[in-house]
């Protein structure tokens, strides 16, 4: 079998890319893991930035996400009981939109389904050959027997532990990686928002986050020790461990509920370098992880995808290598500026240590950043999603 573009994984990333690709004319197999209904059980990212919506409307499938996804023009950063609002469209003239990655897989799958473009599902072994030669291969089993696909580029969008980052001979790649003492306990409720607005809350007992995925369905995170196990956290302590850390009309407001879904998810950052070697490419989580907080994870992704993609298509319409080149370095640069951003409100928003000079600190800065119009607008500039 032969084709222009493996795509490994089928998360955001990957189906993304297959799609725009697919656009353009150039051919692509994607060859994915899990199954399609293992991978739309996944719930993880909720707010999209605008470069993301524009991407999806390009290829078409943007259709659901406009009529059901909700349009945030703030966000509201709750500071030891008193809520403060940063009004993102003022700032910036930019929006936010809530909608569940679930949501997005899903119009992706349906969208590629609808074109008819090929996906292998639980395809075992996925093996990469000859990354740095002209004929890059790649391998894999599926119902009992072994394939190979031989094609021009492999696009490594197989998420933080696939195989295509671990391909890479170690003297090729540099990683630069921080793990947080913490994570997040996240439920998944049939109940209202608690607000209309996404809450970040910065409190004593720690952090906690009230958003949502849509008007009768809510997302709430609590910081949580690394060890803690998910069974140990029935429904109940969950709400007892989120109230107090909640203002007085929030906590009046909350709706609690059996959760549907209850995960916990270590924080970390980390960023590969270069994230282009020979013809493999990585993008997404494959080459790059954010701590939540930011919302950021998501969307680099689909940054990456559109550099990517962009590159690829140049190469194929104008046989230009420029923008394949230039890759590593033009979405490395924009990842960078997530990485930081998605650091500094992870140590602004948890509680780090007992050291009252940490907690200072972040006391100090929240009240610089409420007070000035400059840090607002430099807090909303940022998490609207910066320009390319
Ligand atoms: C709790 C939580 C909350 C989050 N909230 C947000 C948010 O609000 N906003 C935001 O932007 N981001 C958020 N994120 C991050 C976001 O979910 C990820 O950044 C995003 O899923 C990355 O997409 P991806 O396609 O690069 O990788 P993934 O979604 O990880 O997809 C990779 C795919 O590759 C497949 N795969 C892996 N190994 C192989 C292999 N060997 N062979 C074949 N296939 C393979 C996997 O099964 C998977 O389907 C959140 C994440 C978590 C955990």
């Amino acid at each position: 079998m032969r084709t222009q573009v493996v795509i490994v994984g089928a998360g955001p990333a990957g189906l993304l890319l297959g799609q725009i690709l697919h656009k353009h004319g150039v051919a692509n197999v994607i060859l994915e893991r899990q199954t399609g209904d293992y991978v739309l059980g996944r719930v993880r990212a909720g707010v999209i930035e605008q470069v993301t919506q524009d991407l999806l409307d390009e290829v078409g499938v943007g259709g659901r996400m406009h009529r059901d996804g909700l349009v945030h023009e703030a966000v509201q950063i709750c500071v030891d009981g008193a809520r403060h609002r940063i009004p993102l469209k003022e700032l910036t003239g930019k929006t936010v939109m809530v909608y569940g990655q679930t949501e997005i897989t899903r119009d992706l799958m349906e969208g590629r389904a609808g074109i008819g473009a090929p996906t292998v599902y639980s395809a075992g072994d996925v093996t990469l050959h000859d990354i740095f030669g002209d004929k890059p291969r790649v391998s894999y089993q599926a119902e009992g027997k072994s394939h190979e696909i031989a094609c021009d580029f492999i696009a490594g969008c197989d998420g933080f532990h696939g195989v295509c980052r671990a391909s890479v001979p170690p003297d090729a790649i540099t990683t630069h990686e921080r793990v947080y003492p913490f994570g997040w306990l996240g439920i998944l409720t049939d109940t209202p928002p608690v607000l209309d607005e996404v809450v970040y809350v910065r409190h004593p007992l720690g952090f906690a986050l009230c958003s949502m995925r849509g008007p009768t369905r809510s997302r709430y995170y609590i910081q949580c020790d690394l060890a803690d196990d998910v069974e140990a956290w029935p429904d109940q302590r969950f709400w007892d461990a989120l109230k107090p850390r909640l203002d007085d009309e929030a906590r009046a407001r909350l709706v609690t509920g059996p959760s549907i879904e209850k995960s916990i998810a270590p924080l970390r950052s980390f960023v590969a370098e270069p994230i282009r070697f020979g013809r493999l490419f990585l993008a997404g989580d494959a080459a790059h992880i954010v701590p939540p907080t930011g919302a950021k994870g998501l969307n680099l992704a689909a940054s990456d995808v559109r550099y990517l993609s962009r590159a690829l298509i140049e190469h194929y319409a104008e046989k230009s290598e420029a923008g394949i080149d230039c890759y590593s370095e033009r979405a490395l640069a924009r990842v960078w500026k997530a990485e930081r951003f998605s650091w500094w409100l992870t140590m602004l928003l948890h509680k780090i240590s007992d050291n009252t000079f940490d907690r200072k600190i972040q006391l100090a800065e929240l009240d610089y950043l409420f007070r000035s119009k400059a840090a607002s607008t430099a807090f909303a500039e940022n998490y609207v999603g910066l320009p390319y």
